[in-house]
């Protein structure tokens, strides 16, 4: 049966699971308060890789390596359907110390993921990585070609009070959604979308600024990660430097003091930045969840609401894996392993 589904928030999580959800023949109508993908999917750095995953549970794990095995795929169809390329690119992680040492070589093994010892550093070839504006361009085409109803510059008001099912949502320019199911991929905004009925979910922004330089192309061959910090080569010879991790409520201004430590940061891991421009520095808003855990599933006072939120610092990896169980989810199936993500009350 073909369904009428709202989804609120244009996001990477918000346009891929509107792409799943049209392909299985459902009618969706995407609303942002803004332009597509100007949040934190375009902030990010696009390693589509949880970092140092031995620290994080197989709730975070499962779904970022699934999302991650996904993009080789997707980028070619993006580039191939719509003329943008979003960069996908296998340039490899060098992880130096302290990452866990014997843990994170075990943690490979047993993951299938190539690993190395090489000199003082791991090397992890296989972390891929995309270059997120140029991603979230290529999303924001190919919603419109795959039929979804766009709607941007419109701010959904948080949900009245309503009883069992969700009827209307109303925007603040006075327009009002109809539909047969609400979705909520809002990221950092979520609990304010669900206003009072955001229950037991504590999704917050968690601001994260990050610096541009750019060297030569090639200077640096691949992403380079010690101590909560990375720098990111782009194939144009841009790098990015990141990026911090702040509870700073919903505030984007950026800092001297983290444009000072992030620089500093940089040079220590790579010595050839000592001299080189900041071209840019920015700051997102991560939708900052315990454990780094998202939500995916129904709400528990609404039988049409759901949520696709919460992915923090792996949103982007997430995203397709997170679509593919939403739309699960909403369609009446119950995938394995669907229960880790459900709403706390
Ligand atoms: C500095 C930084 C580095 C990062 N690096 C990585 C990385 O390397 N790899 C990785 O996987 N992840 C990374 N992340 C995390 C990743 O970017 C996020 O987890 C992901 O983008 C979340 O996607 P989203 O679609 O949920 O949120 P968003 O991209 O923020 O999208 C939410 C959308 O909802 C819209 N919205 C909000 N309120 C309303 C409303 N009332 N009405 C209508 N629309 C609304 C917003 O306008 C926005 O477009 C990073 C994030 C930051 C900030």
């Amino acid at each position: 049966m073909s369904l009428r589904i709202v989804i609120v928030g244009a996001g990477a999580i918000g346009c891929l699971t509107a792409l799943e959800l049209v392909r299985r023949g459902h009618h969706v109508i995407l609303v942002d308060k803004g332009p597509v993908g100007q949040e934190s999917s375009w902030a990010g750095g696009g390693i589509l890789f949880p970092l140092l995953p031995w620290k994080y549970g197989e709730k975070v794990n499962r779904l970022a390596l699934a999302g991650a095995q996904i993009y080789a795929s997707l980028c070619e169809t993006l580039r191939r359907e719509t003329g943008i390329d979003p960069e996908y690119r296998v340039s490899g992680m060098r992880v130096f110390p302290d990452f866990g040492g014997m843990v994170a070589l075990e943690w490979c093994r047993t993951h299938g993921m190539a690993a190395e010892m090489r000199e003082d550093a791991l090397w992890l070839p296989q972390v891929a990585q995309v270059r997120n504006p140029r991603l979230m361009q290529a999303l924001c085409a190919r919603v419109l070609q795959c039929g979804v109803e766009l709607v941007e510059r419109c701010e959904l008001l948080p949900l009245g009070s309503s009883d069992g099912s969700v009827a209307v949502w109303a925007a603040r320019d006075g327009r009002r959604f109809e539909a047969d199911h609400y979705l909520v991929t809002a990221g950092a905004w979520s609990n304010l979308l669900l206003g009072p009925h955001a229950m037991g979910s504590r999704i917050r922004p968690i601001r994260g600024q990050m610096l541009l330089y750019r060297l030569a192309p090639g200077a640096l061959g691949c992403i380079l990660y010690q101590d909560d910090f990375y720098l990111i080569p782009r194939a144009d010879g841009h790098i990015l430097a990141g990026s911090t991790v702040e509870d700073a409520g919903f505030d984007k201004s950026t800092t001297s003091q983290a444009a000072a430590a992030l620089h500093q940061k940089a040079v220590l891991l790579f010595p050839a930045l000592a001299h080189a421009e900041i071209i840019k520095h920015w700051s997102g808003l991560r939708p900052g969840s315990p454990d780094n855990v998202p939500i995916i599933g129904r709400h528990p006072a609404f039988d049409n609401l759901w949520l696709n939120a919460g992915h923090f610092r792996y949103g982007v990896t997430m995203a397709p894996a997170s679509a593919m169980l939403i739309a699960d989810l909403i369609e009446g199936a119950f995938p394995a392993g669907c229960g880790d993500y459900t709403f706390p009350i």
